[in-house]
């Protein structure tokens, strides 16, 4: 199968008076369709310069970066919800905004909205709805344009504690269900490792890929699929923790 993401030898350094910052050398990884992957690596190390060049605001200096088909979805620390329009008409924004608003898309929404919670609160505005409730509503806006690839720029971290385990679960199990294909950037190592199928370790700055850790767990040999709280729970949780926790702290 080819992979909807494919990263070879990207290599990225930003340049200013005061010199030149290498921050990326060499990072190489590919991304297989319906796989969730998790990217941590040490603060500052270029994890937001990395998604940056995925989603093409930079370009990479050394390298290519290869995506399958053209859409990329995005979720970010804030919802950026409209606070002035409806539950529903911000699901639809992205849609409206893409001249995508057909009948059909307006249906998948509704029932998108239905499945995931939030039928009641179509005509609600943000305000009215709970943390959890938003970055739900902010998930479907995105799966509305029915990206190829999803990427999730550390979209819990504005959450309190309780709250982010609840709404890392809910959201990892809409994209798992969905079968969409996921890169989540986080510093939240626990969070990785309870969502992804594998786990890719930077190195601190000029970031390389240290490692790359497959997660799996042994509820899930037969095609059962943990929940990311079931995860959390399982007996080999703590073992991939420490090793990837090592992983990180090891400098070079
Ligand atoms: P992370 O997301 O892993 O915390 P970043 O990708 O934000 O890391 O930053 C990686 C490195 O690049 C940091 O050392 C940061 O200071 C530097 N950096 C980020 N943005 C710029 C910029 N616009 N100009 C110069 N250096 C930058």
């Amino acid at each position: 199968m080819e992979p909807v993401l494919e990263l070879r030898g990207v290599g990225y350094s930003y340049h200013s008076l005061g010199g030149e910052t290498e921050t990326l050398r060499d990072i190489c990884f590919s991304i297989q369709p319906g796989e969730f992957v998790s990217l941590v690596g040490p603060s500052g190390c270029g994890k937001s310069t990395l998604l940056s060049l995925i989603c093409g605001l930079l370009r990479p200096e050394q390298g290519e970066i290869l995506i399958q088909g053209a859409r990329v979805g995005y979720m970010l620390q804030k919802d950026h919800l409209l606070e002035w329009r409806s539950v529903y008409r911000n699901a639809v924004l992205g849609l409206e905004m893409a001249h995508q608003l057909t009948p059909e898309a307006e249906a998948r929404v509704r029932q998108m909205l239905d499945t995931y919670g939030l039928s009641g609160f179509a005509e609600a505005h943000p305000s009215q709805l709970s943390g959890g409730m938003r970055q739900r509503a902010a998930l479907i806006r995105t799966l509305a344009l029915e990206p190829d690839l999803l990427l999730l720029d550390e979209p819990f971290s504005a959450l309190d504690y309780q709250t982010r385990l609840e709404v890392g679960d809910d959201i990892g199990s809409i994209i798992r269900r969905e079968g969409k294909t996921a890169l989540l950037v986080t510093h939240d190592l626990a969070e990785a490792i309870s969502l992804g199928s594998r786990v890719i370790v930077l190195t601190s700055r000029p970031a390389k890929v240290k490692c790359i850790v497959p997660v799996t767990f042994a509820a899930e040999a037969d095609g059962t699929r943990l929940s990311p709280l079931e995860r959390r729970n399982a007996p080999e949780f703590s073992s991939y923790f420490q090793q990837i926790w090592r992983e990180v702290r090891e400098h070079g």
